[in-house]
């Protein structure tokens, strides 16, 4: 058994499987844990940055809370990507639709838990995290 034991950090973000190895890399080294719960829809961001509709707030909501409050999440990483078919914009609209998930995000966790909004990219050495 690590150290890590059975930690985890929160994904909340596009179902692209391009985009999960590079987030999990990033939340265990961010939050020094093992695991994310991963919460997705395709095209996340913009569908929450766009007058969401109940049902769906409910059910992301809903999981974001099990992963606080069951798993002890020890963070949330809200991110949009590049070249996402789910939500096909320019990547400065993007990035502000990650932002602004990630303030409804807030909404829904207790405390001081951090809720961070980053952009994954296909740089030059392949799917990458950027900070917004
Ligand atoms: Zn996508």
């Amino acid at each position: 058994m690590s150290d890590l034991g059975e930690t985890f950090f929160t994904s909340v973000g596009c179902m692209d499987g391009r985009v999960q190895a590079p987030i999990e890399e990033y939340g265990q080294k961010r939050y020094g844990v093992k695991y994310p719960d991963t919460i997705t829809e395709a095209g996340l961001v913009g569908l929450l940055a766009n007058n969401p509709s109940t049902e769906l707030l409910e059910s992301i909501k809903n999981k974001i809370l099990i992963s606080v409050e069951k798993h002890h999440s020890k963070g949330i990483i809200v991110h949009g990507h590049q070249s996402c078919a789910g939500n096909p914009i320019d990547d400065e609209t993007h990035k502000a639709q990650t932002e602004e998930a990630a303030r409804v995000v807030r909404t829904f966790v207790p405390g001081d838990l951090e809720v961070k909004p980053v952009f994954v990219i296909n740089g030059q050495n392949g799917w990458e995290v950027t900070e917004i």
